[in-house]
């Protein structure tokens, strides 16, 4: 494993453009040329480094992000793809074939979850959806079949905590791949370290951070991401799911202030969290005392960066929770929409929205309830004056 390097240190990463630009120079081009036919086969081949073929395999600027999300990491290097669920179905179907199992968190991404419960199947691919936060739980659900574990650090929308070591002991054991989703959490946590396999993002949220675009990544070693670029078999080469250069650069430079931006999150987030449950409400945040995982969270972070930008609150009933979201955007606290990392504080009500595509039943069974507001909690320079104002809508709809 290469030393870690995480994206606070990115001022060390260094890429100059082809004219000594401060910035990489953009690669837009989806053909390359070659002087000789000969390179061009070795490149088709994958032997010939350093050389560019076609931008699905992967391009300069492409490479670029991806080598900065894995110092980020601590991978030995990463594949990024043109959105989240981009890096993480190839990931998956490279690890499994039909007959395989896989034991997944229940509480995970809804995409993700829609795809383990309902397209993996067809494919031959089965999933046990398990309690991450029972370690027996989920040892007792591997079977022969096993071939990955799967869950995210923190998980959406319920803020569950999944212990890392605990879970990459097991797989060690098992001979499985731990697959962690990072969204939520990057920069706070650092699943390789803490002995992931694979590490997954979607970029779209906190690491680009101005909701402009999508993205996603992959992050692990040379040998799986090179199995992933294969021409004959890998997943993210011939599924298609490549990133663009263009948006690869513009990541990049958003990704510069990641460490800036996560710290403000989660200062702001903490606050509000603490003032929410202060003031009685049910409020889920990794950062209080009160939730079930505050320690091994502890144990796990990366504490200069806090415990995250996102929480939740429960309010009673959907409809309490609609109305106070809706006037939560008329006074201008944040946008009712789905997502998360931006600048303003972003809510919605994940049982009818993101995990829209988890039953009813099982929802209730995980502890989704209807009056759940998830908040990805926005970089506001006078918080206090955020949260007075919140207070204010809250009273007004006799919530508080
Ligand atoms: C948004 C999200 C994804 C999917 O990413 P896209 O960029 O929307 O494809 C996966 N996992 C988590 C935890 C997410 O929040």
């Amino acid at each position: 494993m290469k030393s870690f390097k995480p994206a606070n240190e990115i001022q060390d990463l260094q890429y100059f453009g082809e004219f000594g630009g401060v910035n990489p120079s953009i690669s837009d081009s989806s053909t390359y040329t070659f002087l000789s036919a000969k390179t061009m086969f070795d490149t088709f081949e994958g032997n010939a480094d350093g050389c560019y073929l076609y931008s699905r395999h992967t391009t300069p600027s492409n490479l670029y992000l991806g080598e900065a999300l894995a110092a980020m990491e601590g991978t030995e290097t990463a594949n990024v793809a043109a959105t989240g669920m981009g890096a993480i179905t190839p990931a998956l179907l490279q690890l499994c074939q039909a007959g395989d199992h896989i034991v997944s968190s229940r509480t995970i991404y809804g995409g993700t979850y829609a795809f383990l419960k309902n397209f993996t199947p067809r494919l031959g691919i089965e999933t046990s959806f398990v309690d991450i936060t029972k370690l027996d739980v989920v040892e007792a659900a591997i079977t022969k079949n096993t071939k990955v574990l799967y869950c995210e650090s923190v998980s959406n929308p319920l803020l569950e905590v999944a212990d890392i070591s605990g879970l990459a002991q097991i797989a060690k054991k098992h001979n499985l791949k731990l697959l962690v989703d990072n969204t939520f959490s990057p920069l706070t946590i650092t699943p390789a370290n803490l002995g992931a396999d694979v590490v997954l993002h979607s970029l779209t949220k906190f690491i680009n951070g101005s909701s402009d675009t999508m993205g996603g990544v992959i992050c692990g070693t040379q040998e799986f991401i090179d199995n992933l670029r294969n021409v004959n078999d890998g997943a993210s080469m011939l599924l298609g799911s490549s990133m663009d250069s263009l948006r690869a650069s513009s990541i990049l430079k958003n990704m510069r202030t990641l460490h800036i931006r996560m710290k403000q999150h989660s200062h702001n987030a903490h606050f509000l969290a603490q003032k929410f449950e202060e003031d009685g409400l049910k409020t889920v945040y990794p950062g209080l005392k009160s939730h079930p995982s505050h320690k091994l969270f502890t144990s796990m972070m990366n504490k200069e960066y806090g415990y995250g930008g996102m929480l939740t609150i429960d309010v009673g009933s959907l409809e309490k929770a609609n109305q106070l979201m809706e006037l939560m955007q008329e006074r201008n606290l944040g946008y009712l929409a789905v997502s998360l990392g931006f600048y303003k504080t972003l809510f919605s009500a994940p049982g009818s929205s993101t995990s829209s595509e988890i039953p009813e039943d099982e929802q209730k069974e995980m502890g989704l309830t209807g009056g759940l507001i998830r908040f990805s909690i926005g970089l506001d320079n006078d918080i206090k004056r955020t949260y007075e104002q919140m207070k204010s809508c809250m009273k007004q709809l006799a919530i508080l």
